[in-house]
């Protein structure tokens, strides 16, 4: 996936930046949503780890992904309210077909659409005070 981030006027919090998860937050300010690969055994993880938690291994790269999720599970939020997103909040569970799972807010359809095992986008959000963070949207022409 390689699209630059739409805007967003929305600020969400500073997000924790590590010396752990700085290549993520890098490649999204790139336009990029990447997954971290351990290089001794090839598990891929996500969120990002100092170790691989297969073969303990501190050695990684990261690889690109497609973009593509299925919902795997999801909630709708109403309460506490964060000024940054709109209320009630669809937050999503999604697996990637490269075999990890990301949690990312849900947009573009209505909660009662919402099923799981549907296909859904990823996609990186830039906020107004610059943080990016991964969205989850509908797949256009999907209809559930
Ligand atoms: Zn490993």
């Amino acid at each position: 996936m390689t699209n630059k981030p739409p805007e967003r006027t929305s600020t969400v919090p500073r997000l924790v930046v590590t010396q752990d998860n700085q290549f993520w937050f890098d490649a999204a300010r790139e336009g990029r949503l990447v997954i971290q690969r351990c290089t001794n055994c090839a598990e891929l993880r996500h969120p990002p780890a100092p170790a691989c938690a297969a073969c303990h291994s501190f050695d990684w790269d990261a690889v690109d992904a497609g973009g593509d999720a299925t919902l795997h599970s999801y909630t709708v939020v109403h309460h506490p309210p964060d000024p940054a997103f709109e209320y009630p909040l669809a937050i999503g569970l999604a697996d990637l077909p490269e075999g990890i799972r990301i949690l990312a807010d849900i947009a573009g359809l209505s909660h009662d659409r919402l099923v799981i095992g549907m296909p859904l986008r990823i996609t990186l959000v830039r906020h107004g005070n610059g943080e990016i963070l991964p969205q989850l949207q509908p797949v256009e022409g999907h209809r559930s």
